[in-house]
Formats: structure tokens, C-alpha cells, sequence
């Protein structure tokens, strides 16, 4: 029975995001339906990740909106590859790792009916969670801080808001928040299913924390980044709204995106704390 679930998931759900995200135009529209299809599927495997997955969805949408309108916010951005809207590979680049580990805990539960929310696997895809929240939040809060941002490579440098590999105080507590509202929400599962352990919130927190840094410094290093030539400007973009210029290669690996920056650091905080715990 589980296994025609996820076979039926399955074929559902692969054509249709597979179709998004090749229509790149539908930006929003795509963004939507990719998480959509990955409501449904978290959805059918554990209330917690669907629980999960609403919480990042919807606090990603409140903070994109606080102060949007303020110059500070809307001048960083335009440094930020994307910013705001989120559109479907953005989506997969945050939501496919939780995704993914929660195909293999279905896999896992067909042996094992009853899921236990502390296994190991369970924990991995709450870390994800935590990771993909903290970055949002550190992006769309972090490049509102009064104070420039210090470059991570070298903190007595400080660099323009919405440059990646930034960090400001303002971030860094916005990270933290929001790991911890992940794992509030997890531990308030973990006591109503009564598997409550009083580690599992803080490796869901250091977790989140870690991933940030992690993203902030591939940032820094191989993420591609690219130079105005008019004003001089680094940017994640290819192109320059603000001056109407193509931007020239500046730093960093021409493929490394920054959601592959995104996706790489969440499976990079996933792997470590499966190893440790
Ligand atoms: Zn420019």
C-alpha cells in the first residue's frame, strides 16, 4: 500500500515539476505549483514535514515583504541573483533536499509502520529545514542592518548590503530565529507524539546556524559573481538593471549559482549531522 502511495506521488508529481521548472517564465506561478506538488508529498509522508515546510513557506513570504518598499532593502537586492519571489528552482534548491530524505524515510517506513520522529533520518530533515529557513531569513532581514555588512573572508572589511558573502549581527540573529522557530515547531511534535529529547532543538539550531555560514562562505568563494562595468558594482547577476550593462565574470565558478550555493550547504549540514548524531 505504501508503496503504490509513493509510486502514485510519484507520477503525479515528477511530470508536473519537471514541466515547471523548465517554464522558467512562470516565475511565481511555478514557484507556487513546486511547492504545491511538495506540500502534497510531505504531506501524505508526515504531518510534522508538511507542518515544516508551511512554517519556512510562510515566514519566507511575511519577510520578503518587511520593509520591501525601503530603498536600503530594495538597493541590495539588486545585487541578489533573485530576491523576493521565489521561483521553482529556487524552491527545489531549499525544498529538494527535505524532499528528498522524505522519499527515503517513506522507503524506510514501508518496513517500519510506524515512523519515530526522533530517527536519524527525521532529524536530517528537520536540519534541512532549519538550514533553508535561516538562509531566508538572513538574506531578506540581514540586508536591512543599519550597519554595512563585514566580508565573512575577512571580517574587518565591510562590503555593500545584498553582496553575497556578507554577514552583519542583524543576519546572524535572523538565522538564529529562525532555526529556532524550526525547531519549536519540531519539538512541539516531538512532545505531542511524546519522543521529546532534549538535544534533538539544540542539533535542529546549530544546524540551521552552520548551514548559514556554510552558504555565506561558498558565497564568499566559489558562488559565481560578477562586476558592473559601469559602476563597478559586484553582483550575483549577469546583468545590471540599474545601469541597463551586461556585468563582466568577476569571481567564483561561472555554474556555481547561488541556489546551488543554497543546495549545496544544506546537504553539507545534513551529511555532518547525520555523522554526528
Ligand atoms: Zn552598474
Amino acid at each position: 500500500m505504501l508503496a503504490l502511495t509513493l509510486l502514485l506521488s510519484l507520477l503525479v508529481n515528477l511530470p508536473v515539476g519537471y514541466v515547471v521548472w523548465k517554464k522558467q517564465s512562470l516565475t511565481v506561478p511555478g514557484g507556487i505549483t513546486t511547492a504545491g506538488i511538495m506540500g502534497f508529498l510531505l504531506f501524505v509522508i508526515h504531518p510534522l514535514f508538511w507542518t515544516l515546510l508551511i512554517v519556512f513557506f510562510g515566514s519566507s513570504t511575511v519577510l520578503t515583504r518587511y520593509r520591501a518598499k525601503d530603498e536600503i532593502k530594495q538597493e541590495a537586492m539588486t545585487l541578489a541573483e533573485k530576491g523576493g519571489e521565489r521561483d521553482s528552482k529556487q524552491v527545489l534548491a531549499n525544498g529538494g533536499i527535505p524532499g528528498f530524505i522524505a522519499i527515503l524515510i517513506l522507503i524506510q517506513q514501508s518496513s517500519i509502520p510506524i515512523l519515530d520522529i526522533s530517527d536519524s533520518l527525521v532529524v536530517a530533515l528537520v536540519v534541512a529545514f532549519a538550514v533553508v529557513n535561516a538562509d531566508t531569513w538572513a538574506t531578506e532581514l540581514g540586508v536591512t542592518s543599519s550597519k554595512a555588512p563585514r566580508w565573512i573572508l575577512d571580517p574587518r572589511r565591510t562590503v555593500p548590503r545584498g553582496t553575497s558573502g556578507g554577514i552583519s549581527t542583524k543576519g546572524l540573529i535572523a538565522s538564529f530565529l529562525a532555526a529556532s522557530l524550526i525547531s519549536l515547531t519540531y519539538s512541539l511534535f516531538l512532545v505531542a507524539y511524546g519522543q521529546f529529547d532534549v538535544s534533538l532543538p539544540f542539533v535542529v539550531i546549530l544546524g540551521g546556524l552552520l548551514g548559514s555560514l556554510i552558504d555565506s562562505f561558498l558565497g564568499a568563494t566559489i558562488q559565481a559573481q560578477y562586476q558592473c562595468p559601469a559602476c563597478k558594482k559586484v553582483t550575483e547577476k549577469t546583468f545590471h538593471d540599474a545601469c541597463e550593462a551586461d556585468t563582466e565574470p568577476y569571481r567564483g565558478l561561472a555554474w556555481f549559482s547561488n541556489d546551488l550555493v543554497n543546495l549545496v550547504s544544506v546537504v553539507v549540514v545534513v551529511l555532518v549531522s547525520l555523522l554526528l548524531w
